[in-house]
C-alpha cells in the first residue's frame, strides 16, 4: 500500500533526489498513526526556502513564498497546495503567538522541538520510517497530550497552544499529561495578547469535534473561557472577553422538578446530543445562556428556581457573543433564531402547527430556509429534552409527532408566493404588471393556508380572475360614486 498520496510522494522524491532531508510532519503523521485520513500533508526539509523555490522552478512546478519570515514555501501540484517548511527554531518575545525571530537549522530534531505537543512532533521519512525524539508514538498509544518540553514555558511562548490543547482533547479524546492543566492555569494572562479570530477558530473546532463536551469542560475548568483576548473595534485594539457568559453556567441550579443537572452539565449534554454542525453546536452551547441571570431568574410559586423569558434574553446575549467573536451576520442570525425559539413549540396538531409556521415564515426569505431552521429547532429540542430532563419520554414522543405534523403541513401548504402552483408571470397576465402581483399572490397563500382554496393551477387562475373581476366592479362603483 502506498504510504503517501502521489502528489506528496512526488514532492518528497524531488527534494530528496536533490540531496536534502525531507519528512512529512505534524498532523498528517499523527493521523496516519491513528489510522485516520490526514486533512493535509505538511512537509519539512533541510533545504532552505530559496532552494525549495529553485527546485520547484526546475521541475516546472508553480510555487510561492507563503510565510516568508517562517521559511514556508507552497508548491502547487495538480490543483493541490503542499506546504514545505525549512527546519527552523523559534524564539519568542512579548507577542502572545508570533515568534520574535526564527532561525533555520540543520537538524530535524531542533525543528521538532519547537512543535507544541509530542503527538504533533513525529516525522516520517519518504520510506515510512519514523523519527520520534520526544516519545510522541507512546503518548499517542496511551492517549496522552503532552507538551514538548516544559508546558508552562511552551504556553508562555505561545498562548494559542492552550486552546489547541483543549481542541486536540476534543478531537481525539486525549487526556492531558500531568501538570498541563496547572500550567494552563498559570499562563492565562497571556491570552490577552491573542487575536479574537484565532481564539474563536480553536473554540469553534473544539465545539464541532467528536468529544466536544470534554474539550469544553477543559476550556471552562482551566479558566480559559473566562479570559480576555483582543480585537480591533473602530480602528482601536480593545480587550474582548472570550466566553465568560458560558463559563458562568457551572453551578447554576435548575428546577429539580424538571431537570436533573445544573445548566452547565445540561449544556454539555445538549452540545454532545446535536450533530456536528456549526449552527446547531453553537445554538446548543448558548441556548440556556440567560439562565440564572438577575432579571431572568426567579422563584416560582412552589419555591423552585425558574427562568422566565430566558430564550428571548438568551437570544440577545447570543447575538452579542457571536458578533464579538466575529462570526458572519448570517451565521449570527441563524444561531440567534434557534436560541430565541427553543422554548416555543406548538402542540402537534395541524392547526397549531400551521399557526406556528405562519408566524415563523416571516423570519425567512423562502421555504428552504424556513424548513431547515424548523428541522434544526426540532433536533435541538430533542437534545434539550434528552439532556437531563426528569421525564423525557412524553415530551420526546410529542417532539416526534410534531416533526410528522410539520412534514405533513409543509408538504400540503404554501408559505411563500414561490410555493404557489401559479407563477408571477401568470398572475401578471391576469391582473397586469405591478406591485399588485405580489399582493395577489400573498392573498392566495393565506387563502390556501386557511383551507379556502386548493394549491392547483386551474383553481388558482380562477381565483385570480374572480378577484380581478371583483376589483374592476369595485373600482367602477367607486368611480360612479365619485361622479355622483
Ligand atoms: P490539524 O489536524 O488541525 O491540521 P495539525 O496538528 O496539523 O492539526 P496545524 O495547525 O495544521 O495543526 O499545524 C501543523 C503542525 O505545526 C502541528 O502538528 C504542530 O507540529 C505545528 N504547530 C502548529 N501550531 C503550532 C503552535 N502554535 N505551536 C507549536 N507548534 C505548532
Ligand atoms: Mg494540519
Amino acid at each position: 500500500m502506498a504510504l503517501f498520496p502521489p502528489v506528496v510522494r512526488r514532492v518528497m522524491e524531488i527534494i530528496s533526489g536533490a540531496g536534502y532531508e525531507v519528512y512529512v510532519v505534524g498532523g498528517a503523521v499523527r493521523d496516519m498513526l491513528l489510522g485516520r485520513e490526514p486533512k493535509e500533508y505538511d512537509i519539512c526539509t533541510s533545504a532552505c526556502p530559496v532552494a525549495v523555490l529553485t527546485l520547484a522552478a526546475e521541475n516546472g512546478i508553480k510555487a510561492y513564498k507563503k510565510g516568508a519570515a517562517f521559511g514556508v514555501v507552497a508548491w502547487i501540484l495538480e490543483g493541490q497546495e503542499i506546504e514545505i517548511c525549512t527546519f527552523r527554531t523559534e524564539l519568542y518575545g512579548d507577542d502572545a503567538h508570533r515568534p520574535e525571530k526564527v532561525e533555520f537549522v540543520w537538524a530535524l530534531e531542533d525543528d521538532l522541538a519547537r512543535r507544541d505537543f509530542t503527538v504533533n512532533a513525529i516525522a516520517m521519512r519518504p520510506d515510512g520510517r519514523i523519527e520520534d525524539p520526544f516519545g510522541g508514538q507512546a503518548d499517542l498509544k496511551a492517549g496522552i497530550l503532552r507538551a514538548v518540553g516544559d508546558p508552562e514555558e511552551r504556553f508562555e511562548e505561545d498562548a494559542l497552544r492552550m486552546f489547541r490543547a483543549c481542541r486536540f482533547v476534543a478531537e481525539y479524546g486525549f487526556r492531558l499529561a500531568p501538570g498541563t492543566k496547572e500550567a494552563i492555569a498559570r499562563s492565562l494572562d497571556r491570552v490577552a495578547g491573542l487575536s479574537v479570530e484565532r481564539v474563536r477558530d480553536e473554540i469553534d473546532k473544539t465545539l464541532q469535534a467528536e468529544f466536544a463536551a470534554k474539550g469544553l469542560e477543559l476550556l471552562r475548568d482551566t479558566g480559559l473561557l473566562a479570559t480576555t483576548c483582543r480585537g480591533r473595534v473602530n480602528g482601536r485594539t480593545v480587550a474582548l472577553p472570550v466566553l465568560p457568559e458560558v463559563s458562568r453556567l457551572a453551578g447554576v441550579e435548575q428546577n429539580p422538578e424538571y431537570h436533573q443537572l445544573d445548566v452547565w452539565e445540561h449544556t454539555l449534554r445538549v452540545v454532545a446530543g446535536v450533530p456536528s454542525d456549526p449552527v446547531l453546536r453553537w445554538a446548543a452551547l448558548l441556548h440556556d445562556v440567560a439562565k440564572g441571570l438577575p432579571g431572568t431568574r426567579c422563584v416560582n410559586r412552589r419555591g423552585f428556581p425558574a427562568d422566565y423569558g430566558h430564550a428571548g434574553r438568551g437570544a440577545e446575549i447570543t447575538r452579542e457573543i457571536l458578533e464579538r467573536l466575529r462570526f458572519s451576520p448570517s451565521f449570527v442570525r441563524r444561531v440567534t433564531w434557534l436560541v430565541r425559539h427553543h422554548m416555543n413549540h406548538p402542540r402537534p396538531t395541524e392547526q397549531a402547527v400551521m399557526k406556528w409556521l405562519r408566524r415563523l415564515a416571516s423570519d425567512f426569505h423562502g421555504r428552504t430556509a424556513l424548513l431547515e431552521a424548523v428541522e434544526q429547532s426540532l433536533v435541538l429540542r430533542k437534545a434539550d429534552i434528552l439532556g437531563g430532563k426528569v421525564d423525557p419520554a412524553r415530551v420526546l414522543a410529542e417532539n416526534e409527532r410534531l416533526r410528522e405534523v410539520v412534514a405533513k403541513v409543509t408538504s400540503q401548504v404554501p408559505f411563500y408566493a414561490e410555493d404557489l402552483a401559479i407563477s408571477g408571470g401568470e398572475v401578471a397576465e391576469l391582473v397586469g404588471r405591478g406591485p399588485q402581483v405580489k399582493q395577489v399572490m400573498d392573498d392566495l397563500v393565506v387563502r390556501i393556508q386557511g383551507g379556502h382554496l386548493e394549491n392547483e393551477p386551474a383553481a388558482l387562475k380562477e381565483a385570480v380572475r374572480k378577484r380581478a373581476w371583483r376589483k374592476q366592479m369595485l373600482d367602477a362603483g367607486q368611480r360612479s360614486a365619485n361622479r355622483g
